[in-house]
């Protein structure tokens, strides 16, 4: 496995590939790689020729300084972790390379950015696309693949990807959880004990959200179940909790990100939530 660290050498990398005929699979990550990465390397490797994982913590979607300085950073565990796992490259640049003049361009996206996990991280979404795009011009990939965990994120890139006409596929990964249920986060190693307890609850509740969506539509098929009386049973149990701060808790469309008013297939029940410091998202997508 290669560890590069400029953007010439990567592009020689996967410039190389292709003239063998090699198809690139790629899988960018902040790092502090866990069993969710892991899930979207293993799909690469097994569905593309190469794989090349990006290991870069891009301040530009960071809207919080506190939250870049204590992001966990394990960089000879990461390279490890995907040596492991069949990789063939990792790219881990350092900030200077990637941002060496700043950037004077900006993407944004109408819509899709302002709400959710926009309303509160503002510029988020921009840092995101732009990391994005810079990773897909250097690494050049046929294929990406994005975690469903970060399922804002993956609408909106899927998004970019349509409308800038990048010559590459974008595929989706299941969310991976924890044996308990918690969504797997590189953020959960902030989590002392009993914050991890409390943080239960969020992926309880979709647990429970899921239970009465499933439950509605096996008792009476076809009859719609209205949001509000989904969100109603749930809600208090979360906003009452004083180890939670809730920042969203909503039901949106898949394909709009529209609030929806009765549940329906494409239905996203997603929550985002301080717990101490850290902040977590979680989502159930009822198929
Ligand atoms: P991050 O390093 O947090 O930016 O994540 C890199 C990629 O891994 C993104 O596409 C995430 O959606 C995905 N990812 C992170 N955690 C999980 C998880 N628990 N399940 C599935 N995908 C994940």
């Amino acid at each position: 496995m290669e560890v590069i660290e400029t953007i010439d050498e990567m592009r020689r990398f996967s410039r190389a590939a292709r003239r063998e005929g090699r198809t690139i699979g790629f899988v960018p990550t902040l790092g502090a790689l866990h069993d969710g990465h892991r899930a979207l390397i293993r799909r690469s490797v097994s569905e593309c020729d190469c794989t090349v994982v990006s290991i870069f913590l891009n301040p530009a979607q960071f809207d919080r300084e506190e939250d870049l300085r204590t992001y966990p950073r394990t960089l000879e565990r990461d390279c490890g972790i995907c040596r492991g796992e069949g990789v063939d490259a990792v790219f881990g640049p350092s900030e200077k390379e990637m941002y060496r003049d700043g950037s004077m361009v900006m993407i944004s996206i109408a819509h899709f950015a302002d709400r959710l996990c926009g309303m509160s991280r503002p510029g988020h979404f921009r840092g995101v696309m732009l990391v994005v795009a810079k990773l897909f011009n250097i690494v050049e990939p046929d294929v990406a693949y994005f975690g469903e965990k970060d399922i804002q994120q993956l609408i909106i890139v899927k998004r970019m990807v349509q409308d800038l006409n990048f010559p590459v596929q974008i595929r989706a990964v299941p969310l991976v959880r924890d044996k308990d249920g918690l969504a797997l986060s590189s953020r959960n190693a902030r989590l002392s004990a009993s914050e991890r307890r409390t943080a239960l609850k969020l992926s309880r509740t979709l647990g429970r959200i899921r239970e009465m969506v499933e439950e509605a539509e096996s008792r009476s098929p076809g009859t719609p179940l209205a949001v509000s009386e989904v969100l109603a049973e749930v809600a208090e149990d979360l906003v009452s909790d004083p180890g939670i701060e809730l920042d969203y808790l909503a039901a949106v469309d898949m394909e709009t990100l529209e609030d929806v008013r009765h549940v329906k297939k494409g239905t996203i029940f997603a929550l985002a939530a301080y717990v101490g410091e850290t902040r977590l998202i979680d989502n159930w997508i009822y198929r």
